[in-house]
């Protein structure tokens, strides 16, 4: 594969510009036309030999459009090619508020979560900054965006992959998609979801990027936690707390912890309890989803009554919680779903 060009700022354009002996104003004209989404090759702007230079080094489309689907309640969900072949997913929910795109991070992912289609086939590899941005930039396209008149609002990276275990790739993507200049996506309408990697949590408090924290807890305790999570082995809920608290303290941003209802698992009365226990009093908001089952694990979701009584238990106890409704119902799919449907349908699993 040849280098992304939309990994770089700004400011790296103008140097690589400099470097292939090209005007100055060269790297704005450039600059901005990749952030409209389209290909190297179709910049008007440029002269057909400084594009053919580029195209020498560079990948002239790093993510494209491979398919969409529609829900009837205007969820669109993508499978996006990349230039090596592989395929990653991605969503684009519509709020009145805005537009919120989901972005992979990885091809795959090496987390291993039980009820989590994206780590099926482990992880195949790492996303560059720059492929990353460009899920971002294509469906901003496609749905008539462009860098100053956004149609892309909010950016949640809870697609395919661990973003912190692609640290450095995902702070690039961070800094690229909030810098001035480029689509300017403001850090406090991106969230980043992790399962805790809590070393990388203390390490994001730190960039100067106070995108909203979001973590999988999926279970009030350690040990359930690790029965689905094998991550909870390496990093207790404890020092997860106190790496959110210090995120907190330096961002001033609400953390929020996702928790995937399972049946029979951590569905119950007393795990409702114990997340109280846990998290009241604390500057965090909990996210509850239904779970989306996945035909290769061997896990059940639980029913919209039921789902509302664990979340009325947790609104006694004195949380801050919600259910995430529903959306897209229609196109099926949680995390990495579509991929795996697409690679069994290729003979690619
Ligand atoms: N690796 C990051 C981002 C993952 S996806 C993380 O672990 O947070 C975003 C959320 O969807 C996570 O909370 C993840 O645990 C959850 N999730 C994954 N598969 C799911 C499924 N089948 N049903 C419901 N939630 C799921």
């Amino acid at each position: 594969m040849k280098e992304i060009l939309q990994d770089h700022s700004l400011e790296e354009i103008e140097a690589l510009v400099s470097e292939l002996g090209e005007p100055k104003y060269r790297a704005g004209q450039l600059f901005r036309g990749l952030m409209r989404g389209g290909r190297i090759s179709d910049i008007s702007e440029l002269s057909k030999a400084f594009k053919a230079k580029l195209l020498e080094r560079f990948e002239d489309e790093p993510v494209r459009i491979a398919q969409v689907f529609t829900a009837s309640d205007g969820t669109e969900k993508y499978l996006f090619e990349l230039a090596d072949g592989n395929i990653i997913e991605g969503v684009l929910m519509r709020y009145k508020y805005g537009n919120t795109q989901c972005v992979s991070t990885q091809v795959g992912c090496r987390m291993d979560c039980a009820f989590c289609a994206s780590g099926l086939n482990g992880l195949i590899r790492n996303l560059t900054a720059g492929e990353i941005l460009s899920q971002v930039l294509v469906v901003n396209a496609r749905l008539g965006g462009t860098p100053n008149k956004r149609a892309v609002t909010n950016v949640v990276l809870m697609g395919s992959g661990e973003p912190l275990d692609n640290y450095a790739n995902t702070v690039r993507f961070l800094r690229n998609v909030t810098a001035p200049g480029g689509i300017c996506i403001s850090a406090r309408n991106i969230s980043l979801s992790t399962c805790g990697l809590v070393p990388r949590m203390y390490d994001l408090a730190e960039e100067g990027i106070p995108v909203n924290l979001t973590v999988s807890l999926h279970a009030p305790s350690d040990e359930e936690r690790a029965r689905i999570m094998p991550v909870a082995r390496a990093y207790k809920i404890a020092d997860i707390l106190a790496a959110c608290d210090a995120y907190f303290a330096k961002t001033g941003r609400r953390y929020i912890f996702e928790y995937s209802l399972i049946a029979g698992e951590n569905d119950g009365k007393m795990h409702a309890e114990q997340l109280v226990a846990l998290l009241r009093g604390r500057p965090c908001h909990v996210n509850l989803i239904r779970l989306n089952e996945v035909k290769e694990r061997n896990l059940a979701g639980v029913s919209e009554k039921d789902a509302y009584r664990f979340l009325g238990l947790l609104e006694r106890g004195g949380l801050s919680a919600t259910l995430r409704r529903t959306i897209g119902a229609d196109i099926g799919g949680a995390c990495g779903q579509l991929r795996a449907g697409y690679l069994q349908g290729e003979g690619k699993a």
